[in-house]
Order: structure tokens, then C-alpha cells, then sequence
């Protein structure tokens, strides 16, 4: 009962018009900035994450414990666990399911392949068996990524480009997600809207992701590795700030349209949407680092070599003009300035502030 009563406060909606949402993957860096905004602006907010350890859990702990200062309860569980997600459902009649919980990194797929194949595939799966049968159905906008463009040369990418040379198993557990929401889409009504993300990046990121370990690195004097691609070109990324992907995931949650089903039977066609969101402006790796020793003012220790080919692509660059028709995306953080905020944050978080060498 006081778990009950717990859910339906953080589900509390707070503005004339607004939706309630259950966020999955809410402690994980995206997710807990989307919880932020979407409570901020009066929606209703529940999260649910299973903590898992791929990545420091103190980081999510903490995000937890952000979330929960700000009213937004975060549920501990899995996205296989169908018994809490009904009882969530049955607590609360989500309007919509903002979903990025998942295994995520390329390079992790080497180690553990199955955890790609238990929260990205199984994972969905459960999860869209509960909305097919919740009444009425939310709508879902979930996390895809720029990974399923894989191999495809020809830039910017598009959402009518091919994507069928997945490069890592990780991009082809997202391209297989596309393919699984569309059929419950077609099959059972659901509205679905799927986010290819591009390198996200701010603070309280990820500690896996490139930006960061440079970071840990730099400022502990280690040499970081720098990926060069064929013909010893430089890797480059389409990365884009976290405010902007927040307001990209705002956007399409406000259009995303209601779904026609009720109770896993469908009544009429669901709108079924795929929106790039990137930044449009692809940098180099190393022209990364060099923005990040200009703002922790230290010198990188750089050791280039060449991409082992474990599932990284050399380069990514979004066309968003299609999501900037439907519901207004413009990016306008670069990444100087991006980087300058995530410096900030990660001195203040990790306690450097009194150093000397670093502002
Ligand atoms: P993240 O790892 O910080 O967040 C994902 C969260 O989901 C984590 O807190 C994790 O504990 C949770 N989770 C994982 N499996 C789960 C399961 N089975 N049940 C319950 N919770 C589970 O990653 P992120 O960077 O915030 O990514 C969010 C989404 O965006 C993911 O779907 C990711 O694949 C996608 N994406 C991210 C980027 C990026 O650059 N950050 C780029 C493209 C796509």
C-alpha cells in the first residue's frame, strides 16, 4: 500500500494537459535528465531501472537520489520482470512509456553478448506485451541509435538510408528493436516513436563513453588510446548535448500521438515515426581531446592507434530535418560549450575543486 501510494504521488500530474510517464532506464545518464525536465514542466514521473552494474552503480545511485529530491520515484527492477511492470500499469494509467533502459556500449558485446540480448531484445519484448495489454495503451517513444547506420557511407545519415550493415551486436539489437516496435505497431495499434540518438554527451554522463574516460585519464595523468580509422583517418562523431536530446525526447513525446488499441486488440492505425536525433556537426576525436585540455588546462597523454575493428564506426553525422519539421528539434549547444558544462560537473562531482592545476 505505501509502495502503491508512492507510485501514484511521483506519477502525480501537475499542469492542465499533462501526461504521465513511466521512464525506463530513468537512473541512467538520458534517463535521468528527461525524468528532470518532463517533472519540471508538471508531468507525472515513474522510473524504473535495474541498477545493473555494466558502469559504476554509485553514478546511478546517485542520479536516483537526484530524481527522488525532486519527487520522482525510481522503482528497482528489471524490464523482464512483466509481474512489476503490470502491477505498475495497474497502479497507474501511464498516458505514455518513455523507454531507455538498455544494454548499451559496442564494445561490452564482446564481453557479454547476452546481456545485449536480454535488456535490448527480451527486455522490449516484456515491455511492449504490458502496453499491448494496458487500458488504454500509452503511447511509447523509445531510445533507438545512429548505430543502425553501421557501415552505411553516405552522409548525413537519413532515416531512409539503408541499415542493414549493423557494425556490433549492440547496433543490431537496436535495428531488431525498430523492426519489433513496428510490428506491435502494425499488429496491436501502439503508437511508436523510435529516437536514433547520436553520441550523447554532458553531465552525469557515461563513464564508458570516450569523453569521459579521457577525462578520468587526463586528470590522473594515464595515457588515453586515440582510434584511427583506414588510411589512418580520424574517427569522427555527430555528438550531441544532453539538453538537446532532452528537448529532441520532450518533443516527440508531445506529437507522438495517441494509440488505437485497448486490451492487445487493435482498433485503427497507430502512427509508427523514426526521428535522427544529432547535432549536424561531426568533430574529430582528436580535435576532442584538444577541446577538453584547453578546459581541464592538462595535458593529454596521446597513444594513437589504429581501430581494432570491435564494432566502432569511423564516422556519424545526422540529418535532422526530419524531426525538426515535426516537432521543432534545433540543437544549439556546440561542443565546446557542451564540454566546458560536463568539465564543470564532473570537477564539482568527483571532488576536484580544490586542485590547483584545474579550475
Ligand atoms: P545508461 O546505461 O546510462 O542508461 C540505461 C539505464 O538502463 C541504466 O541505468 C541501466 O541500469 C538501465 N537498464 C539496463 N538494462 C535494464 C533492464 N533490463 N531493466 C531495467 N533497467 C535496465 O545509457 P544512456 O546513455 O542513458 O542511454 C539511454 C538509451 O539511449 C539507451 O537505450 C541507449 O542504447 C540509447 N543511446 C544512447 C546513446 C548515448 O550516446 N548515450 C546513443 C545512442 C543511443
Amino acid at each position: 500500500i505505501q509502495w502503491e501510494k508512492q507510485v501514484r504521488n511521483s506519477a502525480q500530474i501537475h499542469r492542465s494537459g499533462g501526461m504521465s510517464v513511466l521512464v525506463t532506464g530513468a537512473a541512467g545518464f538520458v534517463g535521468s535528465h528527461v525524468s528532470l525536465a518532463l517533472k519540471k514542466r508538471g508531468d507525472g514521473v515513474v522510473g524504473l531501472d535495474n541498477f545493473n552494474n555494466y558502469y559504476d552503480p554509485s553514478l546511478k545511485k546517485a542520479r536516483k537520489s537526484l530524481l527522488s529530491s525532486h519527487g520522482i520515484l525510481v522503482v528497482e527492477g528489471d524490464l523482464n520482470d512483466a509481474k512489476l511492470l503490470a502491477k505498475l500499469f495497474d497502479v497507474v494509467a501511464f498516458t505514455h512509456v518513455m523507454h531507455l533502459a538498455a544494454q548499451a556500449g559496442v564494445r561490452y558485446a564482446m564481453e557479454n553478448p547476452s546481456s545485449y540480448v536480454h535488456s535490448n531484445i527480451a527486455g522490449l519484448v516484456t515491455l511492449l506485451e504490458v502496453c499491448k495489454s494496458a487500458n488504454p495503451q500509452p503511447s511509447i517513444v523509445w531510445a533507438s541509435s545512429s548505430s543502425v547506420y553501421g557501415l552505411n557511407e553516405k552522409v548525413p545519415f537519413s532515416e531512409l538510408d539503408q541499415t542493414d550493415r549493423p557494425a556490433s551486436l549492440y547496433a543490431a539489437t537496436k535495428k531488431a528493436g525498430e523492426e519489433i516496435t513496428h510490428t506491435y505497431n502494425h499488429i496491436y495499434g501502439l503508437s511508436i516513436t523510435g529516437l536514433r540518438f547520436f553520441t550523447v554527451y554532458g553531465p552525469w554522463g557515461r563513464p564508458d563513453m570516450a569523453y569521459f574516460s579521457f577525462t578520468r585519464n587526463i586528470l590522473q595523468g594515464k595515457p588515453i588510446t586515440i582510434y584511427r580509422g583506414k588510411n589512418r583517418s580520424d574517427l569522427a562523431r555527430d555528438f550531441t548535448y544532453i539538453d538537446d536530446i532532452v528537448k529532441g525526447c520532450l518533443g516527440s513525446l508531445d506529437t507522438s500521438g495517441k494509440s488505437t488499441g485497448t486490451g492487445g486488440k487493435k482498433r485503427g492505425p497507430a502512427p509508427y515515426r523514426i526521428f535522427n536525433l544529432g547535432n549536424t556537426s561531426p568533430v574529430n576525436v582528436p580535435e576532442l581531446v584538444n577541446i577538453l585540455e584547453r578546459h581541464l588546462k592538462v595535458k593529454a597523454k596521446r597513444n594513437i592507434v589504429q581501430m581494432p575493428g570491435n564494432g566502432d564506426v569511423p564516422f556519424t553525422h545526422a540529418n535532422i530535418s526530419a524531426a525538426q519539421r515535426a516537432f521543432g528539434y534545433k540543437p544549439t549547444t556546440d561542443l565546446q560549450t557542451g564540454l566546458k558544462k560536463f568539465v564543470r560537473w564532473y570537477l564539482s562531482y568527483y571532488g576536484y575543486n580544490n586542485r590547483k592545476n584545474v579550475q
